[in-house]
């Protein structure tokens, strides 16, 4: 088998601090487990519109197309917040998601035991929680025509459309069944199905993709709103959800927060298969550049290497291996190793973001 390939875009703020610390498990990974990677780094956001007066250049956005998977930092800063909008930095990323037609956002909600405290829910509510919302990302009420603020008699109306086509349906419903059997084979679909007409073709055509194409997995439909409850509720009851655009936004952001800091979540946007079998894939953490904290060593790279295990599980299939990053991840965090972001306990003295990045190659080296 080729070397599988890897674009790592470390883009502004903490993005390139961060990243260096994936960069050491990458490292790693070639050195003591013998899988390497071929790696290229490139320029996106900011950092590229300084060079080359775009946030993505065309070569960049080839290569992205090419690879087995993207890997991305950040993006953004005060620096560039008066930039003219098609230069902003973010449009370097919605470029890369739009262009790799990646129509599945994967969001885990995880909780470390050692953070269950951080939660504002009881710890053994949110204790060994595991779960993974999938979110439509392309379509939906976002993008669906007619939209726009219209004039109608002598008042002003907004509008937008919620529109949804069965083949784009299918294929997030197809996302969310294929983690769903690597993981723990029980997807809950969400939507309005009992006032929405798009809800109601929602249900019927994941149940038709599972009832043809995965019946060992595990289904049930829930109304959004009812989720919404039972997230808060007792979330374990969950494995994989999917859901559209607009509730999977919702959702997704509530599921995330019950686990704690914004430098520990992950994600992974997905798109159609390639001609490996691998889909189309960008991992990045859910949090921003944080100008804040940008080059001071406080950056927490947990968010950033636990999308890196995503990519190790989604693309790679090397389930193990994210397992195994995963846990010395735990480990550290059980050890009581914390950033500045994860303080709370009295008398804890933070680690910076290149101890935190050493200490999790250590647990590595401990796991074998
Ligand atoms: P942010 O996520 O950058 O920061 C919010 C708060 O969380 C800050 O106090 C920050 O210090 C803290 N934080 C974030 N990540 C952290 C980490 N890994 N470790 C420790 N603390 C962390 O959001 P923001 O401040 O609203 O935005 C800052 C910039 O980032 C803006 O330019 C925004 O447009 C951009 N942004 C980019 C992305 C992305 O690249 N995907 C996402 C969100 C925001």
């Amino acid at each position: 088998m080729s070397t599988p390939t890897l674009l790592i875009l470390p883009g502004d703020g903490i993005g390139p601090e961060v990243m260096a610390e994936v960069r050491k498990v990458i490292d790693w990974y070639g050195a003591r487990r013998g899988l390497a990677f071929d790696v290229t780094e490139d320029l996106v956001g900011g950092c590229a519109y300084d060079k080359h007066g775009v946030p993505l250049t065309d070569e960049t956005m080839a290569k992205a197309q090419e690879v087995d998977a993207v890997l991305l930092g950040a993006v953004g800063g005060p620096k560039y917040d008066n930039l003219d909008f098609s230069v902003k930095p973010e449009r370097g990323l919605l470029r890369l998601r739009k262009e790799m037609d990646l129509f599945a956002n994967l969001r885990p909600a995880q909780c470390f035991d050692a953070l269950a405290d951080f939660s504002s829910l009881k710890r053994d509510v949110v204790a060994g929680l595991d779960i993974m919302i999938v979110r439509e990302l392309t379509s939906g009420i976002y993008f669906g025509e007619p939209r726009g603020i219209f004039q109608e008699g002598n008042e002003r109306v907004g509008i937008n459309t919620q529109r949804y086509t069965e083949s784009e349906i299918e294929r997030v419903a197809r996302s969310a069944f294929e983690l769903a059997r690597k993981r723990n084979n029980k997807v809950c679909s969400m939507e309005k199905a009992n006032v929405m007409e798009s809800g109601i073709l929602w249900r019927e055509v994941v149940q038709k993709v599972h009832d043809e194409e995965y019946p060992d997995v595990e289904l049930s439909h829930m109304y959004a709103d009812a989720g919404a409850m039972q997230l808060c509720r007792w979330p374990k009851q969950f494995d994989v959800i999917v859901t559209d655009n607009l509730f999977g936004d919702l959702l997704s952001d509530a599921a995330a927060m019950l686990t704690g800091s914004l430098g520990m979540l992950p994600s992974a946007s997905l798109g159609a298969p390639m001609e490996n079998g691998r889909p189309k894939a960008l991992y990045e953490p859910v949090h921003g550049s944080a100008p804040d904290i940008a080059g001071q060593g406080k950056a927490n790279p947990i968010a950033c290497i636990l999308s890196f295990a995503m990519a190790l599980r989604y693309s790679f299939d090397q389930g193990a291996e994210a397992d195994r990053l995963e846990a010395a991840v735990e480990k550290v965090l059980a050890d009581g190793v914390r950033t500045a972001d994860l303080l709370g306990e009295e008398g804890v003295t933070p680690v910076s973001t290149s101890e935190m990045g050493d200490a999790i190659v250590a647990a590595l080296d401990a796991s074998l």
